[in-house]
Parts: structure tokens; sequence; C-alpha cells
């Protein structure tokens, strides 16, 4: 049996969401965090009061025991109402770390840090990328040495997210660092994940970068100098760091596919209230073919990736809750989720733009928001464009058709 509705619950969990929003994250004061290049406390009470912040995380870790198919729910709607993406990359950022983390972790590090983010009293991200490169996970170059029953972390991770927010709020990252030499030909074994508190000794904060889009949240880098963490701050088994981070990805791609599909159909959305209105040639611009053909293109292709995120949803919580698809099948679907949303969500913003004429090219303008925000996920935030492709060919082909070791 295929069923395509959502539950009367999630239905009335999506208007809580979408009312809550109309009046706390309006395009007005999404303008205003933008500017401002923060986002304001009570907004994270606010996601933290409705339940959000790691949301999947079970009830008895702190969380709301929700599966991700809501979660998707949640960072459309928040997509649809903060189109400049900072507020949902905070929810997603911290739903699927904070989850992976809380899936592996010690009761230390859930007491310290997964019970107060979904508070909103801490953040929790992940710092992975290093300036040598993102992408190639395998060639992390941080390190891990053991000291008894502490750890010695030392190296420099890049383009982190929330740097400033877990200066403000506490928490810190999931983390992943080498600590053992890979065997020949397995670069991914000998990695080692940690939580790493943005406040232990040794951890400095660099400035955050000036960025172009999603101004409200901040990014920057992590040194680790020789940082003690005693054991407990380990995250899962000695070595296994790697498929936890992979584990870290898949989540939130979903959740990054979910947002996009939210802020692409806020700028359909405003698009067609312009076209109705705006006139040339004495009718509304929406009159006229060249208009009203992109927009049915938009519309139909909107609705075809949002059938393929939700389907992609389903098939994680099936994972999750039943066993079933293998993992890899669930992230072959997630690959072409990150590989398809962004960029057709990057497509709307600029096929709206022009519907919009000069004002579009304006700040008075919503738009532009939005354009420059969904950039750093079609750019590749939380992995690149040819990564998913990857992924997917390796899915489809087999392992013997990677091109690399
Ligand atoms: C706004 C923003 C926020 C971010 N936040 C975080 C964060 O919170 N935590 C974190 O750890 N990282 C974060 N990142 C970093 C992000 O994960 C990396 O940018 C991403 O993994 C790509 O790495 P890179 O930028 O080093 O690009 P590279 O890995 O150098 O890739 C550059 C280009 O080469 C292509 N490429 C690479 N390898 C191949 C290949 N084998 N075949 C074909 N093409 C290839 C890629 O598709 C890409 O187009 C963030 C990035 C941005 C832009």
């Amino acid at each position: 049996m295929v069923d395509f509705a959502f539950t009367e619950e999630q239905e009335l969990f999506r208007k809580a969401v979408r009312e809550w929003c109309s009046k706390e994250l309006t395009l007005e004061k999404v303008r205003e965090m933008d500017i401002k290049a923060e986002i304001p406390r009570e907004i994270i009470k606010g996601l933290a009061d409705l339940g959000l912040l790691l949301m999947t995380v079970p009830e008895e870790h702190g969380g709301a025991g929700a599966d991700w198919t809501t979660a998707c729910i949640a960072a459309e709607e928040l997509g649809y109402a903060d189109i400049s993406i900072a507020v949902p990359v905070l929810f997603l950022v911290e739903t699927a770390w904070g989850f992976v983390t809380d899936k592996y972790c010690t009761e230390k590090v859930r007491e310290e840090v997964i019970r107060k983010a979904a508070r909103g009293e801490a953040f929790i991200g992940i710092a992975s990328t290093e300036a040598g490169g993102g992408s190639d996970v395998a060639a992390i170059r941080s390190t891990g040495t053991k000291d008894g029953d502490y750890w010695i972390l030392n190296g420099e991770k890049t383009y982190i997210s929330g740097t400033e927010e877990a200066k403000k709020l506490g928490g810190g990252h999931f983390t992943l660092v080498r600590t053992s030499p890979p065997p020949p030909g397995a670069a991914h074994r000998g990695m080692t994940a940690f939580f790493l508190p943005i406040y232990a000794p040794g951890v400095e904060v660099g400035k955050r970068f000036e960025e172009m889009g999603r101004m409200a949240i901040s990014t920057g880098s992590i040194v680790m100098d020789n940082v003690r963490l005693p054991d407990a701050y380990r995250i899962g088994e000695e070595g296994r760091g790697f498929y936890l981070t992979m584990e870290g990805f898949d989540n939130a791609r979903l959740l990054i596919g979910a947002t996009c599909l939210g802020a692409a159909q806020r700028a359909l959305e405003l698009g067609m209230q312009y076209i109705k209105e705006r006139k040339a040639f004495g009718n509304p611009i929406g009159k006229y073919e060249g208009i009203q053909f992109d927009l049915a293109d938009l519309w139909a292709e909107l609705e075809a990736l949002r059938s393929l995120v939700y389907r992609t949803a389903w098939m994680n919580d099936q994972k999750y809750k039943h066993g079933r698809f293998t993992p890899l099948e669930v992230t072959k679907y997630i690959s072409a989720v990150k590989l398809k949303v962004p960029p057709f969500a990057f497509k709307v913003f600029e096929h709206v733009m022009l519907w919009m004429g000069a004002w579009g090219y304006t700040k008075d303008c919503p738009l532009e928001m939005g354009l420059r925000g969904i950039m750093s996920y079609y750019i590749g935030a939380e992995g690149a464009m040819n990564i998913q492709r990857i992924i997917i060919a390796r899915e489809l082909l087999g392992r013997d058709y990677i091109p690399y070791k």
C-alpha cells in the first residue's frame, strides 16, 4: 500500500510551526537578522519551546523523539519563513549532529551538551573540514593521541558553522581526528570522533569569516592546541569516527533538502503574487506565456523534488525504526536530495528575481537573501555536489568503480 499523506499529528505540527514562524520569523525580522548578523536568543528559545531543537533525539535524553519525516516538516517550514536560511541552518546542524552525538556519546556528554542544546542553552555543530580540503574526509590531518584516560587533540578545523553561537551559548562541536595510522588502502579507518567543548583549554576560535549569505549564523575556524579531553568525550568506538560522521552528514543533507524546498516554495509564492500585480504592456505580466511557462516548469520540478525529499525521509525512518533498507541504499537517495534540491532552489530564486525586474535586484526585495543563503548548500556546505555524484555512482556501479583508494 502506498499512502502519500502526512499523519494528522504531522499536519498539526506543521500548522503550529507555521503559526509561530508567521509571528516570530517574518521576512522583516529575517532582514533584521541578516543585517545584524545574529540570531536573537528569543528565536533560539522559541525553537526550543516548540520542541524543534534536537527534535529527533529520544525524549529520555531531552529531545522530542520525532522521526525524520517530522524533522523535514520543521526544516521546510523554517526554510519557508527564513529564506536567508540562517535559522534553518542552526536547526538542521544541531538536529543532525545532536542526533549522531547522542546516539554514540557517554552520559557525561549527554548531560553537558545534549540536554542543554535541546533547551537552547548550548550549541552543537560539526567540525570536520580542514584547510587542506573538506570533501576528502579520509585525508583529515588533525590528531588525537591517547594519554592514559585522556586524549590530546591537535589540529585546525575551518569553515565551521556556529563558532560564535557556541561561544555565546556554550556547547561545542562533534569533531573528527586521526587516532591511528590507516591500514593500506583504507584511509577512512583509524579516525575517531570526539565532542570538542568550545571552552576546553587549548581550543581557540578564529576570526569569523565574512561570507556572502546566511549572515545571521557564524562560520569560523577552530584551533586545537594540545586539547586534553577525558576519554568520556570520545563519541563511539575508537577508529569508527568516519562512519559516525557519514551518518551525521546523511541526516544533515536530508534536512538541507527540506530547508531548500521550503525556501523555494516561498520564493515561488512571492513571485506569483508579484506577477499577478505587476503590469507591463497593459496586462499583469502573469498573463504572458513567457512567465507562465516558467512558473509551471518551476512548480512541476518543485513538486517532483518534494516527493523525493519526503520519500527519502520515509526511507530514513524505515531504516532507523525497522531496519529496512541498507544504510547505503538510503545514503544514495539522500545524496540525490543534496545534489538536486539546493541547485533547484537557487534556480527558483534566480528566475523569480528575473520576473521582478529591477526591484528583484534591491534589498527592499527579500529574495536576494535567499539567493545568497542557498548558495552555501549549492557550493558544498555539508558535502560538495560532485561528492554526491560519486556516492550515487558508487552505489549504482559498485565499489570497484570508485576512481581512487
Ligand atoms: C557556509 C559554509 C558552512 C560550512 N560549515 C561547515 C561546518 O559546520 N563544519 C564543517 O566541517 N565544514 C563546514 N563547511 C565546509 C564544507 O563541508 C566544505 O566546503 C565541503 O565539504 C567541500 O570542501 P571544500 O570547500 O574544501 O572543497 P574541496 O573539497 O576542495 O572541493 C572543491 C571542488 O572540487 C570538487 N571535487 C572534490 N573532489 C572531487 C572528486 N574526487 N571528483 C570530482 N570533483 C571533486 C568538489 O565538488 C568542489 O566543487 C562549510 C562550508 C560552507 C560554504
